[in-house]
């Protein structure tokens, strides 16, 4: 058999397109036809030396470049980057598998408004005075902490990469950001367009394995800041590392969200919002997905005719067909590990699989990681999926009788990053979104996420938040204090 001919891509480093310093290859699989169709260079420690090192010195200019000319620049960025559009959103979908309709396009188009939004942000980086002394000056300053390190994961790669690009160099830090090997492509497009307005240096994207490249980021001494964003797993060993040299890290991780429907509610409308909350048109794969589903007792059984009557006309299929409303999941490995979960279930309870199940094993659908909408009925407790993340379209349902009840099984989760209420009663619904113990709740909505909005997780999905102007503030500047007596001893008189 004759190898695919693998198109060849290069990293970013010092303005510059390059290979990896031992010039070794990772391949890059459509998931959609199981099949490698590009390569990216296999960074590893030596190479994430080169780009700090890089960026190191692009920061002693950067850095004090007045905050509204770097606003500026990242507005130019926004505008060139609205013209590549639709060539990012194929990548993404040929990369990661997620449908380019319902939702490749749509990312393609948030990473240029979240480049907007933190460009108009750039005159905001004041620090406070304090009236404590009436012979002193007290003020803080918002300083950058010099190069940045940020990972980011493969399942929204280009929202995830924007996020982290235009807040660290607005606030002045400049960046070495590691893509997932999974899903580089879209963000060394949207990078390369970046630096066609960026000093060299200021942004250096590496490809590479997270345990050879990622870890090397983590633990290089010259990097005071990490931004992470992945599995919790993950997360735990980059907070680890960095606690051996106190460097200051933001983490965005992973979910096991809750949905609660009330009694009261519109049976059709709500199904809707829990399709969108469960994330099926991005196969699930989504960290906010809210794959845990409370429906309340009396409800339950009409209301899973109405969910699964919904799910059951969903177009599972190829990513780039415009009629597909959901795509592939992204790897084998991911395959393998959705299959794994399905498959404990089933054996565990077979009666319990509403909807879906393993997949084909022939057909145009075992073409590619294909995996339909499936959907468990009151499952017990200690069946993996109904706590772990799956990161697939599973949705593990069971009933509820008691506000408290729900409450307390809502939050018995390791977990804390989103939540969605469902309810015509204002009161309930208000009582819920306090109690329940996440980042993010939403009140009969299923998406919603506009940029601005504090995100981030609670418990262990996260530490830190990173997208609206206090988030970007607190997590790419360091406080510093400035202390300075007005006395006669000090400043010479004039
Ligand atoms: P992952 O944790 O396996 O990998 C994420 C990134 O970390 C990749 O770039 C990977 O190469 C790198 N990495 C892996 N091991 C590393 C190590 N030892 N040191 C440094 N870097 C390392 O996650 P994934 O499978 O790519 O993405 C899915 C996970 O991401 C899910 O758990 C999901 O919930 C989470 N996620 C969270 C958010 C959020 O905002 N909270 C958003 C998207 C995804």
């Amino acid at each position: 058999m004759t190898e695919p001919v693998l198109s060849t891509f290069q990293m970013i480093i010092d303005g510059k397109l390059v290979d990896s310093v031992e010039q070794e290859w990772i391949a890059v699989e459509n998931p959609a036809v199981k099949t490698p169709f590009a390569r990216v260079p296999r960074a590893r420690s030596a190479d994430v030396s080169i780009a700090v090192a890089a960026a190191r010195t692009a920061f002693r200019t950067w850095s004090r470049m007045p905050a509204g000319e770097r606003g500026r620049l990242l507005h130019r960025i926004a505008d060139a980057l609205e013209k590549e559009v639709e060539p990012m959103a194929r990548a993404i979908s040929t990369e990661n598998g997620n449908a380019l309709r319902t939702q490749s396009r749509a990312e393609a188009a948030s990473a240029v408004e979240i480049f907007r939004y933190v460009a108009g942000l750039a005159r905001e980086l004041k620090g406070k005075t304090a009236s404590l002394n009436p012979d002193t000056l007290d003020y803080t300053r918002r300083e950058p902490y010099g190069v940045v390190g940020a990972i980011v994961p493969w399942n929204a790669p280009l929202i995830l990469s924007a996020l982290k690009i235009a807040p660290a160099l607005m606030t002045g830090n400049t960046l070495v950001l590691k893509v997932s090997e999974e899903a580089p492509l879209a963000v060394l497009h949207l990078s390369r367009i970046c630096n066609e307005h960026l000093p060299a240096g200021v942004l250096n994207v590496l490809t590479g394995y997270g345990t050879e490249c990622g870890a090397a980021l983590v633990e290089h001494p010259d990097v005071p800041k990490i931004s992470f964003t992945g599995s919790t797993a993950v997360g735990r060993s980059i907070l680890a590392a960095a606690s051996q040299r106190i460097a200051a890290v933001t983490l965005e991780l992973g979910g096991k969200s809750a949905q609660v429907v009330f009694p009261d509610v519109d049976h059709g409308f709500v199904a809707d919002g829990v399709i969108t909350a469960m994330r099926f048109s991005r196969q699930g794969q989504s960290c906010t997905a809210g794959s845990r589903l409370f429906v309340h007792e009396s409800i339950a059984d009409a209301f899973l005719d109405t969910l699964t009557g919904k799910l059951r006309k969903m177009v599972v299929g190829n990513p780039v067909d415009e009629t597909s409303d959901a795509g592939s999941l992204v790897n084998a490995r991911q395959f393998g590990r959705v299959c794994d979960y399905v498959r404990e279930a089933i054996d565990r309870k077979p009666d319990a699989l509403v909807m879906g199940g393993l997949p084909p094993t022939s057909g145009p659908l075992s073409e590619g990681y294909f995996f339909e909408p499936t959907v468990f009925f009151n499952l017990p407790d200690d069946v993996r999926m109904t706590r772990e993340e799956v990161f697939g379209p599973v949705l593990s349902v069971s009933t509820w009788k008691t506000e408290a009840e729900v409450i307390e099984r809502a939050n018995a989760s390791q977990y804390g990053l989103a939540a969605f209420v469902w309810s015509r009663a204002g009161a309930p619904a208000m009582r819920l979104a306090h109690a329940l113990e996440v980042g993010w709740v939403l009140v009969n909505q299923g998406g919603g996420q506009a940029i601005g909005h504090s995100y981030g997780g609670m418990k262990q999905s996260g530490a830190g938040r990173e997208f609206s102007l206090e988030g970007i503030l607190e997590s790419y500047t360091d406080i510093k204090q400035v202390s300075v007596s007005l006395g006669d001893h000090g400043f010479a008189r004039l």
